[in-house]
């Protein structure tokens, strides 16, 4: 029996970010910038006015106020989109709205709030100082400058500035592509009415899910027999398109355990009884030219969900070039609201739900227990040496990856 943190570190060790590859920059959403990004442009790319308003010389207000308007001649409006390059004599004001280029000459802007909104004529209580309200061409990115770093992960703001300072497309590590096959002569696919003896192929559709909530790209294969030919066939034709293959059951000491059977042979895939509850048989290796690694998860769907989050969830992250992310994992702390035991020389994770800081066991702790799984909004983290959790008890949570599928 080996530790968790063993088999974990085998699997990060393994791993490698996928090639780096050129992509649009909304695709490029929830990947990590494989290289420094330089901006094409500057921003603002021309000068231009922070309001709806006037655009005057500053010099021509000195000492306007609300009891000594001043009042200049309004020789232009300058709209938004307007692309004529235009100058403001001395003595005269242009009606300007926000983001519209400020005209030559001009140097502040007077909001409209300020003025009458006269349009022939306009009355100025204002005396602004050279520079209020305008935004300067560069002053917030320059043409040429570092605007973001290699490892940056590429949310709605990078997407914007990315797309403002002049890219379309950027030099990203793209989502892993990940397989998802389940292996047992029992499953029938979702949708079809199991008979006696079988069982609906639950664990493909909620992998899958995982997957995507990782933000991984999944293809789902679905159920295998447990034949040793059929399993290695589809295995080896998966291979090309996928950077990950997960597998779901046959690795345990069944007598038709078909992927440890089959899989022992091949690769570097390596078979262990990880001191864990639920999910002790793990296997992991990789297989083919491209060394592309194998999780062969436990068939029980609650050991396989508990192993996604442990193992498989890490490796996506490091794959996908946040390893700063794959380890530790983001334990939440939450108290024990109640008792329960634990198995010793085993870490246990009990699924649990959340009552603001406190945890309660979420139901039947069963490996194949899905109403629990899905009752749980986290699982606990129960070191080895510990079997009775009392109330009160500090835990370690490993929230439960959620509903969002990017
Ligand atoms: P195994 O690991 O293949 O021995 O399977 C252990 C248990 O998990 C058995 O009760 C299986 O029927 C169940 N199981 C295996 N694969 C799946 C699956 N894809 N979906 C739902 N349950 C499964
Ligand atoms: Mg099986």
């Amino acid at each position: 029996m080996i530790a968790v943190e063993q088999h974990l570190a085998r699997i990060l060790d393994t791993v490698r970010p996928v090639p780096p590859f050129d992509l649009g920059v909304l695709d490029a959403q929830g990947c990590v910038l494989a290289g420094d990004v330089t901006a094409q442009g500057q921003l603002p790319g021309f000068t231009n006015s922070a309001m709806d308003g006037y655009a005057v010389h500053a010099a021509d207000l000195e000492g306007a106020s609300p009891e000594a308007p001043v009042v200049l001649p309004v020789v232009n409006d300058i709209a938004a989109g307007n692309t004529n390059a235009l100058s403001l004599a001395t003595g005269q004001s242009m009606r300007i709205m926000t983001g519209a280029p400020m005209p030559r000459g001009a140097d502040a802007v007077v909001p409209i709030e300020l003025t009458d909104g006269g349009v022939v004529h306009v009355s100025l209580r204002t005396s602004p100082a050279p520079g209020q309200h305008v935004r300067h061409e560069g002053e917030d990115v320059r043409a040429g400058e570092v605007i973001l770093r290699a490892g940056t992960l590429l949310g709605p703001g990078q997407i914007a500035l990315l797309a403002a300072a002049g890219l379309s497309r950027v030099r990203v590590v793209p989502r892993p592509r990940v397989v998802v096959l389940s292996t047992g002569d029992e499953l029938v696919e979702p949708g079809r009415e199991p008979g006696f003896g079988q069982v609906v192929d639950s664990n493909s559709l909620m992998l899958t899910a995982a997957v995507r909530a990782v933000g991984a790209t999944p293809f789902r294969v679905g159920g295998v027999p447990d034949d040793a030919r059929q399993l290695m066939e589809t295995i080896e034709g998966q291979l090309v398109r996928a950077d990950a293959i997960i597998t779901t059951g046959g690795v345990s000491m069944g007598a038709f355990d078909t992927v440890k059977e089959v899989l022992s042979r091949v690769g570097t895939m390596q078979f262990d009884k990880v001191a864990m509850r639920p999910g002790m048989p793990q296997g992991f290796g990789v297989l083919g030219e491209e060394r592309v690694p194998v999780f062969t998860l436990p068939g029980n769907p609650v050991s396989a969900l508990v192993s996604f989050h442990v193992f498989v969830a890490p490796a996506l992250r490091a794959m996908a070039g946040r390893p700063e992310s794959a380890w530790p994992p983001g334990y939440v702390p939450a108290v024990a609201a109640e008792p329960w035991s634990s198995v010793e020389g085993k870490m246990e994770f009990s699924r649990v739900v959340f009552d603001g800081d406190r945890v309660r066991l979420a139901g039947g702790q069963g490996s194949h227990m899905l109403g629990a799984l899905a009752a749980a909004d986290a699982l606990a983290v129960i070191p080895p040496e510990v079997t009775e959790v009392f109330e009160g008890d500090q835990l370690d949570c490993l929230p439960l990856l959620g509903a969002e599928a990017p």
